[in-house]
């Protein structure tokens, strides 16, 4: 069993041994300050030109750390469609009202102003990866030494959501933004003795615990503010797929109603139902998450060559396994470790250490580590968590899981709800600070 000092510590850790910046970021999360900024050398010696596609958890990690480690001679150019980055961690406490959308948003000056990195907004529309370039929708063209392709998640099209006035009516709000204030405007506006009804795709989708803490922060909300209120959870998997007695114990406590093992038919978004394996079901509220697949540019690249959806990698580099210098990290990537932002940030650190081995004619690094924090609100006040660490296993090539540490809470607390965010701050800090 993890105790949770230590969590506090493994949710800190790098990927690749306690760098400065590390043991920065561990003295961030115990002590709930931003982490120290470390600077860019001069003097390192390596050279290269690295191109960053998408500046999200995974994009502004990698970009900010190849200059960190691999000093000036490293061009960094990170490109992002939009201005600035807003978390989907912590934004189901939108929903609830404890925190608005604008608490949760990032900008890109301090990786610009602090780190030289050059900052592109756009969006990229083609790789040529013979030509060692990428082109943005308006046609200016990039050109890189080494790729990395960090777009996160698009998601499919649920049968009956084909218009944007469907999909305005049935938010999955599972990329934070408007969608997720649109949702918590439609549960305030839910009658006492409403009925909210959401869906959870088969795995693998972006954050295991996420949408059973939805359920639970949403359940909690409605018990308070609109008595008599019910939540029902469709799950097209068998089984709750993460945090198991956190989330069987907080639908318990809020009277919850889990139904696993649900595919779903057919959506009418004018009368709110969901038609299902399991039945039908109407809401007053209908929040569907819909399956995933890697960002589009990733398909339209003729790079989703796992299972057409996601890049598959070689997990010492990040390199995708069809495409020689062109890394994917992230949500986008297929490995065995979850599709978290946490992970997103570690699986950026051992790709900016393995390009810049790769400029400097060095060998990757055989051993690897990872982890994977989440905090997990059950009510309004307390939370529990969840951890995993992974070690390289050279017999399969893949990261596997380290039992010894790895594991959930014992019980949801008001102390795990405190580190919570003293666990976001640090986390956050390290990507975009
Ligand atoms: C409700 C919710 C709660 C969550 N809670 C947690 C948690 O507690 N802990 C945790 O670890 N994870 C959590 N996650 C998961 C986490 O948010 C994702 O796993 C993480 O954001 C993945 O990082 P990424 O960089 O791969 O993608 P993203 O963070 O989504 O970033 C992708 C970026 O790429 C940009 N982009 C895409 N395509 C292009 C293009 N062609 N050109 C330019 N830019 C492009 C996008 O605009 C975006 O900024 C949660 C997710 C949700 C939805």
């Amino acid at each position: 069993m993890v105790k949770r000092r230590d969590f506090i510590k493994l949710a800190g850790a790098t990927g690749i041994g306690l760098t400065a910046a590390g043991w920065s970021l561990l003295a961030a999360a115990d002590g709930a300050s931003a982490p120290v900024a470390v600077g860019v050398p001069t003097n390192t010696g390596i050279k290269g030109r690295v191109v960053v596609i998408g500046g999200g958890m995974a994009g502004a990690t990698v970009a900010k750390y190849l200059r960190i480690w691999g000093g000036t001679g490293v061009d960094v150019t990170l490109i992002e469609r939009d201005s600035a980055y807003t978390s989907n961690i912590m934004s189901n406490l939108v929903l609830n009202g404890s925190r608005t959308i604008g608490s949760l948003q990032y900008g890109y000056g301090t990786l610009a102003s602090r780190y030289g990195i050059k900052m592109v907004k756009g969006e990229v529309a083609t790789i040529d990866p013979v030509g060692r370039a990428v082109t943005l929708t308006g046609g200016t063209r990039y050109a890189y030494d080494r790729l990395v392709i960090a777009p996160g998640v698009d998601f499919d099209i649920l049968p009956g959501l084909e218009t944007a006035e469907a999909q305005a009516k049935v938010p999955h709000a599972w990329k934070a933004g408007p969608q997720t204030t649109a949702l918590r405007n439609m549960i305030t506006a839910m009658p006492s003795g409403g009925v909210f009804v959401m869906s959870i795709p088969a795995k693998p989708y972006r954050c295991p615990p996420g949408p059973y803490e939805r359920a639970c922060v949403v359940a909690d909300w409605l018990k308070r503010n609109r008595p008599g209120s019910k939540v029902i959870v469709l799950d097209a998997n068998p089984n709750i797929i993460a945090e198991p007695n956190a989330f069987t114990e907080g639908f318990a406590l809020h009277g919850v109603t889990y139904v696993p093992s649900v595919a779903i038919s057919s959506v009418d978004a004018a009368t709110l139902t969901v038609n299902t394996s399991q039945g039908n079901f109407r809401g007053n509220v209908l929040n569907l998450i819909p399956p995933h697949r890697a960002g589009k540019v990733v398909a339209a690249n003729g790079l989703a060559d796992a299972g057409g959806k996601w890049t598959s990698v070689d997990v010492l580099s990040y390199e995708a396994k069809v495409a020689p210098g062109i890394h994917v990290i992230g949500d986008a990537a297929a490995t065995t470790q979850p599709k978290a932002g946490h992970i997103a940030n570690q699986e950026a650190k051992v790709c900016a250490d393995a390009i810049l081995r790769t400029f400097s004619g060095r060998a990757l690094d055989p051993s690897p580590h990872t982890n994977s924090a989440c905090y997990s609100p059950i009510t309004f006040d307390t939370a529990s968590w969840l951890t995993a660490n992974f070690a390289y296993d050279p017999v399969t090539k893949t990261m596997q899981p380290v039992p010894a540490s790895s594991g959930e809470a014992a019980a949801r607390s008001q102390d795990n709800f405190n580190e919570m965010n003293k666990w976001f701050t640090a986390l956050m800090g390290d990507s975009f600070a």
